[in-house]
């Protein structure tokens, strides 16, 4: 009761027991104890500060689409970024508050003719999250068109700012474990209308044509082991189709885990382990996963 009340201090809008699934790409996950959504980097200061100072644990949720959530839900706060929305162009540089979509920043870049971030174009998160996992292609990422961020520590107190050469950026990850992005400053070049759209375009038709966008996902679940592609080993491993419930590997593309018909996390956690599994024992390779798992499975 306590914490609720000086929740409702801080952020005036909190909910209780809201169920994850509405907020996540797989439509999959139990209850968040407390659900907020700070409208500003002062709001989100307060949430961060609150949880580290009564240990009462804190997850970050942006658009849910690298997220597997436990059927348990979040016995803690989610702070959601959906209000952190800002964007703004200044000459070549887009800056956008860490719950910007990628799809506005991507219209932002063609009405402004900016080009370099086309490549993003299908990815259905948010300019937060794709910094967390270092959202990209096989060969382009995130990172690269990243000039710097503004942060705050993950327990609260004052931002700063990390610009790109200061982060780990690999692929799908960005180690960013301790902090809290609230601002992303994309570095772009200035470019034609009609060729930026035309390039959006040729990513969503490939999108289409390749994967399952039919269903609720996450999208690839497995990171690409170095020399291989996840998708082809899992298919060769003759799982492609295999369900559990209403969980099933993609027919259209073996990397995909997508809900058929009101899965549970705990049907598509069981597919990622004897995807694991299987792919260990025929080609001795540890598939890591790309999504974030939380909580208890
Ligand atoms: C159909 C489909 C296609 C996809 N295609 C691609 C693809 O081509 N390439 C690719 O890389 N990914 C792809 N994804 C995965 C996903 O969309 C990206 O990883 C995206 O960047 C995740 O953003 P999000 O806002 O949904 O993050 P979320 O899932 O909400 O969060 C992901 C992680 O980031 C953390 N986080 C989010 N915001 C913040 C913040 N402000 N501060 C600190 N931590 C934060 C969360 O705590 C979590 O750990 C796809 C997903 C789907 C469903």
């Amino acid at each position: 009761m306590e914490i609720r009340k000086k929740l409702d201090e801080i952020c005036g809008m909190v909910e209780e027991n809201v169920p994850l699934s509405s907020l996540t790409g797989f439509r999959t996950g139990g209850p968040a104890r407390y659900l907020l959504s700070p409208r500003d980097i002062c709001e989100a200061n307060k949430i961060l500060s609150l949880s580290a100072g009564t240990g009462i644990p804190l997850l970050v949720i942006g658009n849910g689409t690298n997220l597997l959530i436990s059927d348990e839900g979040f016995e803690g706060i989610v702070l959601t970024t959906k209000n952190l929305n800002h964007i703004c162009v200044e000459n070549q540089q887009v800056i956008c508050e860490s719950g910007v979509h990628l799809s506005t920043l991507l219209k932002t870049c063609l009405i402004s003719s900016l080009a370099g971030s086309e490549f993003l174009a299908g990815i259905p998160g948010t300019v937060g999250g794709a910094v967390i996992s270092n959202a990209g292609l096989k060969t382009v990422w995130f990172s690269e068109i990243i000039k710097e961020l503004e942060v705050l520590p993950i327990g609260g107190g004052k931002s700063y700012i990390l610009s790109r050469r200061e982060i780990d950026f690999r692929y799908r990850s960005s180690g960013l474990e301790n902090v809290f992005i609230y601002r992303v400053s994309i570095q772009l070049q200035k470019g034609e209308s009609e060729k930026i759209r035309k390039e959006i375009n040729r990513h969503m038709e490939k999108r289409l044509l390749s994967q399952p966008l039919e269903y609720p996902s996450a999208g690839s679940v497995f990171k690409n082991p170095p020399g291989h592609f996840a998708g082809e080993l899992i298919e060769k491993c003759g799982l492609k189709g295999l369900c559990k419930g209403g969980a099933c590997i993609s027919e259209k593309h073996a990397n995909f885990i997508v809900n058929k018909s009101e899965a549970t996390s705990a049907e598509i956690y069981s597919l990622i382990n004897i995807v694991k599994e299987k792919v260990k024992r025929v080609y001795n390779i540890n598939l890591e996963t790309e999504i974030k798992i939380v909580g208890k499975f």
